[in-house]
């Protein structure tokens, strides 16, 4: 595979599937699907997408072709919260979340002081998200700017689209996890400049939540806001009952646990609030009308028997929705699992979300969420050329259960449904082939990605 600098220039055929719309609001005509499909890829870029029969006699030589036939293509999966230094504290058993914070997560946090550890974490992270087909997430670091060094330095390696900041913590944890306001702002402050647009990598404002920041704190977070209006901003908010009666007695000026965040100026676009569950219909609105984003966690919501996610009334208010692992909260990697359990949540509110919905939050939905929408999310000249590569047949059951299917929705459900990381057949970010199912995957000792990787029986050649 021919490589000029991160990107790289590569033609990929298969079943092409991805959204000029939202499904929501157009039904299947935001869908496009092209059955046996090319998308021409140079130095990282997206250049042309169509059908094979018109591309491929057009493509220049010595372009490679990786012939993917029959598996689909898709954008790859976006994942907009979850949390690097939770990699080994997911399933821990028994707590909600309050509780789950003082008994697994700070303490597993408070080991990212050491540079190791970040890197090991890090590696491993980015690795198995690309094993799951996911090309980028907004990433919840430590309070320790070293593992947001680790976390970017490892993403900027893979040539990664990869949003991530230091968490700002200065009460209500380990000594070993706070910062001060003052120390938040300038260790923030420098992690911008160092960080911040340097190959495709963007920062977060990152107070973890109301409950651990001091007003100090927040009031600094607002003047990092204010310094840099660009900057996505990410925390959490209105996860679980507990967490919210504490805000009301912390911030007891507030008439609502949204507010806080309003008062601090942190509620605008490429804000992205995780949960978003015991919203009252003021802080629906004020979050749709303020442009920010409601991102829905429901494997963690699930796990942590925290609530459930009211799709139906977010969108009602005009809010924009984003659905994410929530790593370690979480218990899934895979943004299928991801869906399958958001549609289980929804099941519950008889809120019904139907395969095209769900897929398009996956892709060009969780791009709009974060406000990168121009750039990733979509099959489409001018797009950066990160794709995933999904198997419908990946496990017996699903091949047996796809023997029965016969339409394109039908297929996406039971993917959804039943898919995990087995389903991932190649994972692309920038035209390179980042992951491989049977070559060699991205250990977490491993440094490149893989460039070269073998062939797989019955997937299709690939002409060099
Ligand atoms: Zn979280």
């Amino acid at each position: 595979m021919s490589q000029s600098g991160v990107g790289a220039s590569v033609a990929i055929r298969g079943r092409l599937l991805w959204f000029d719309g939202d499904p929501t609001l157009e039904g299947a005509a935001a869908l496009r699907f092209v059955e046996d499909g090319v998308v021409v890829v140079e130095g990282g870029m997206i250049t042309a997408v169509g059908e094979a029969r018109d591309l491929l006699g057009r493509l220049r030589p010595n372009l490679p072709l990786a012939d993917h036939r029959p598996h689909l293509v898709m954008p790859g999966f976006i994942d907009p919260h979850l949390h690097m230094p939770q990699t080994q504290v997911i399933g821990s058993y028994g707590a909600e979340l309050m509780e789950w914070l003082a008994k697994y997560t700070f303490p597993e946090e408070s080991r990212y002081g050491d540079p190791a550890v970040a890197d090991a974490a890090s590696r491993f992270l980015l690795s198995e998200l690309l094993r799951s087909g996911t090309t980028t997430a907004a990433v919840y670091c430590t309070s320790h700017p070293q593992s947001v060094d680790s976390f970017f330095a490892a993403a900027e390696r893979l040539g990664l689209r990869m949003i991530a900041g230091k968490v700002m913590m200065d009460r209500n944890a380990p000594a070993a996890l706070l910062d001060t306001a003052e120390r938040g702002y300038s260790e923030t402050k420098a992690l911008i400049e160092r960080w911040h647009g340097r190959g495709r990598l963007s920062y977060a404002i990152t107070p973890r939540f109301a409950p651990t920041s001091s007003e100090q704190q927040l009031e600094a977070a607002r003047a990092l806001a204010s310094d840099h209006p660009g900057l996505h901003i990410q925390t959490h908010l209105s996860e679980n009952a507990a967490e919210i009666a504490y805000v009301r007695e912390a911030f007891p000026w507030s008439k609502d646990y949204t507010e806080v965040y309003e008062h601090y100026d942190l509620v605008r676009p490429k804000a992205l609030f995780g949960h978003c569950i015991h919203l009252s219909d003021r802080e629906r609105a004020a979050l749709a009308e303020a442009g920010a984003s409601a991102i829905f966690c429901p494997t963690s919501n699930l796990f942590l028997g925290s609530g459930l996610f009211d799709r139906a009334g977010l969108m009602e208010a005009g809010a924009q929705i984003g659905i994410a692992s929530d790593i370690g909260g979480g218990t899934s990697y895979s943004m299928l699992r991801t869906a399958a359990e958001g549609y289980k949540v929804l099941a519950l509110l008889g809120q019904p979300l139907d395969a095209l919905a769900a897929f398009h939050m996956l892709t060009a939905g969780n791009a709009a969420a974060l406000g990168l929408d121009d750039r990733i999310g979509r099959l489409a000249p001018g797009y950066e050329a990160d794709l995933t590569v999904l198997d419908s047949r990946a496990t017996p059951a699903q091949s047996w259960r796809m023997e029965r299917v016969e339409t394109l929705a039908e297929e996406l459900f039971v993917l959804m449904t039943m898919g995990d990381d087995r389903a991932t057949v190649a994972t692309y970010a920038a035209g390179r082939r980042l992951y491989e199912k049977g070559g060699r995957s991205l250990p977490g000792k491993q440094e490149m990605p893989v460039s070269a990787p073998t062939r797989g029986p019955g997937e299709g050649g690939e002409a060099q």
